[in-house]
């Protein structure tokens, strides 16, 4: 028997979380919920839904960031914070060459490994088709 366990197969996620009680959105996930102060608990996250944050999003404002550390072979990184349909809000990598407030954009997720430490997954916002 070969051991899977430390390969992940699944696509990265990130998640959202819908409060139990009064249904409000949250990414990321608060402890108690602004609006109606349901606990939620953080090891379990016990009643409260998550789903995965993705998909189509509209770009809020963006910002190029140059002076790179070393180890990246690109000038600049495009970096922007999108709306999903649903409301809520996230910053990620864009990727588009002409990013304009407004546009369309349809978010993924990466497993990224630019940080020291364990590979993290975070948003990469591509233009829609
Ligand atoms: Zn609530």
């Amino acid at each position: 028997m070969i051991d899977f366990s430390m390969y992940d197969f699944k696509e990265p996620e990130i998640m959202a979380y819908k409060c139990e009680k009064c249904g409000t959105l949250y990414y990321p996930a608060p402890m108690i919920c602004g609006k109606c102060h349901s606990r939620r608990d953080p090891v379990s996250d016990a009643h409260w839904e998550t789903f995965a944050l993705k998909g189509p999003c509209t770009l809020l404002t963006w910002t190029r960031l140059w002076n790179l550390p070393e180890g990246y072979n690109k000038k600049y990184l495009l970096f922007g914070i999108v709306q999903f349909d649903n409301g809520l809000r996230a910053s990620g990598r864009l990727e588009t060459d002409n990013p304009v407030t407004g546009m369309p954009l349809v978010a993924t997720v990466v497993s990224s490994d630019e940080r020291p430490g364990k590979p993290v997954n975070v948003f990469v916002f591509k233009e829609a088709e």
